[in-house]
Order: C-alpha cells, then structure tokens, then sequence
C-alpha cells in the first residue's frame, strides 16, 4: 500500500515527509478494526507532528488522525468489542471513523472518573500509531466511531477532530441557554462550534483578523465580526479562543461580562502577558484550557452532526500530495479544511 512517512521532522517546505509505494498493509491486532482510508483530513496537529514541534514518539510515523474508512477486516475478538461509547460492534464493510484518541488505560484516575482525555499513558493516532496518511490503517474498534448519515466522506473527516474539539471547547466555556459567545479567531474548528452554538440558539460575536473569515462568519448566522482585538458589540457570557495567540486572552477576558468563562482550545498558545485580576478576573470570570477529548465528546458531537447538517468547507488534494496539503495549510492558503482523499 502507498503511505506517507515523516522521516525526518523539519520544516514542511523541506522534505520531511516520504511517500512510500509499497509498504505491507497493516495486520489488525486483538481488537483492532483494519481501515481501508475513504478519505483522511489534514489537521494542524499533523504539522507539529511533521516538523517536530511535537516530539517524536514513533520514528517514521504516519501521520493522520481524521480517518474516514471502511471496515476490511477484523482483528481477534475485535468483532464482541463495542464501538467507542458501547456502539454495536463493527463488521467488515461498516463506516468507521479514526480520530486523536487512540486508547487510553482506562484504569486511571482520570479515566473512572470520565476524563480520559487527561490519561497519563493515553496514545494518539498519527503520532504514538499510524494513522491516515494511507491507504489502510488500524484503529482499536473500541476507539472507533460510528459516522452520521447525510454527509460526504470527505465532509465527515474534519468533524472528527476539528469538529470534535471546537465542541469540547463550546462545552469547557459554559455558554448559558440563549447566551452570548465569542469566538476568536475562526478556522476549521471555529467554524463548526459556531454552527452548534448558532444552532443551541446562541448570538454568536466573531473575533478574528481575516476579511475572509469574517464574511464567512456572517454568512453563517454570526451577529456580528470584527478584528481579533476590538472589543465584541455587547458584553459575553462565554468565549473560546481558538488562536493560537496569547496576547488575544487579555481582550478575550476584558470582553466577557460577570461570571464569564474563557475557553482556551488550542494545544498551543503563545506567552500570556500579564494579567490584571480586576480587569480581567475579578467578578468570577474564569479562563480554563482544553485538553484533547473524550470518547463522550466525540459521541455527542457526532450524535449532534447526525441532527443538524453542518456546513463544512472542504480542500480535496490526492493522497499523493499530501506534503503540499500541509505546505499550504502552514501558508494559510485556504479556508475551511485540507482532505486527502484515495
Ligand atoms: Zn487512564
Ligand atoms: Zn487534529
């Protein structure tokens, strides 16, 4: 099978990633599903792994943890093993999705009590595993989840990670019923927990620098956009930042009204200034991180996808050109999300 390789994490205008022709297609193990990948989208995340900024954890690693697939085969006793959340078990032809989360000990502290997203010995697809830079991979079938009708296999990989984690941010920022939510900065992930928090019947303020970004915003049903600094129309009961960018959490915290939370979703952020506490958190304001997912999340997003058609702005590029999918994210050279597609 074809397979793409990072073998030597640099800068992506470099060549750290490989195309191999003929790798051996991966062998299930006991309770894993074998995924022939219908389409595998192209996240931030994959960048970081490709240049290293995310150290190594699997020389040669291929990357990719948005994974539509389908089923080809069973590994032992993987067709007894619910789907993520106790779904029915998979068999060889289902839809199945691969995201993040890998697996987790399920044994931890974290775990019992349904934060599994904070699993100290947690492991990642497309970082700790092969993931979806491929034409076939393998996902444990209790890490695997089942996909809504109604969309594109092309619309459903950025749901899966993207989508997932724009919905945990929404969920960590406590935007009360009806209430007002900011959102700064507006990629891929912005742009889907928009369309939940639109759809919750939230008045939705966007936050961001692009004039692109901003007409898609209110085409979407956003009140109002406006530059990453300004202030939003009216104070917020809750924001997410989604920009990677420490300097905007003073703004972002300055804007939201008593008892206010401020949602951080990103794996990165750069330094925060200093703060001041009676500027920006005093009167119960609060600024929380977000930190991966949980299979529940991933449950509930998809569960949420399956009821409410989400607009998904898709990029298809061939498998073979993977490389220059992530060349052109790190440009910016496009809004909505890369797809690699078979
Ligand atoms: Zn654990
Ligand atoms: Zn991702």
């Amino acid at each position: 099978m074809r397979a793409w390789h990072v073998t030597a994490p640099g800068p992506v205008t470099g060549r750290p990633l490989r195309l191999h022709a003929d790798d051996q297609t991966p062998r299930p193990g006991p309770g894993e599903l074998l995924l022939r990948v219908l389409a595998c989208g192209v996240c931030r995340t994959d960048l970081h792994v490709t240049e290293g900024d995310l150290e190594p954890h699997r020389p040669g690693v291929t990357p990719g943890h948005e994974v539509v697939g389908e089923v080809a085969a069973l590994g032992e006793g993987a067709g007894a093993a619910p789907g993520a959340g106790a779904a029915p078990p998979f068999k060889v032809g289902d839809r199945a999705g691969a995201a993040w989360l890998r697996s987790t000990d399920t044994t931890c502290q974290y775990c019992l009590r349904g934060a599994e997203n904070l699993c100290p010995a947690s492991t990642y697809t497309g970082w700790d595993a092969d993931g979806g830079y491929a034409e076939y991979m393998t996902v444990p079938a209790a890490y695997a989840h089942r996909l809504p009708g109604g969309y594109s296999n092309e619309e459903l990989a950025p749901l899966l990670c993207a989508g997932i984690i724009g919905y945990r941010a929404l969920q960590r920022a406590e935007l009360p019923a009806g209430g007002r939510l900011g959102i700064y900065g507006f990629g891929g992930s912005a742009h889907l927990a928009a369309q939940v928090a639109l759809a919750r019947g939230a008045t939705v303020h966007v936050l961001t620098r692009g004039e692109r970004a901003r007409r898609l915003a209110l085409e979407l049903g956003a009140a109002s956009a406006g530059d990453a600094a300004d202030l939003p129309p009216e104070p917020l009961d809750a924001a997410i930042l989604f920009a990677p960018v420490g300097d905007l959490v003073l703004p972002a915290l300055r804007a939201l009204d008593r008892g206010g939370t401020l949602s951080v979703a990103g794996i990165h952020l750069s330094d925060i200034p200093p703060l001041s506490y009676e500027q920006h958190l005093f009167q119960e304001r609060q600024l929380r991180s977000v930190t991966a997912n949980t299979r529940a999340d991933a449950r509930e997003f998809l569960g949420f996808a399956a009821g409410h058609k989400l607009a998904v702005t898709v990029h298809p590029y061939p498998l073979d050109a993977a490389d220059q999918a992530l060349r052109d994210l790190k440009a910016g050279a496009f809004d909505g999300a890369a797809v690699l597609v078979s």
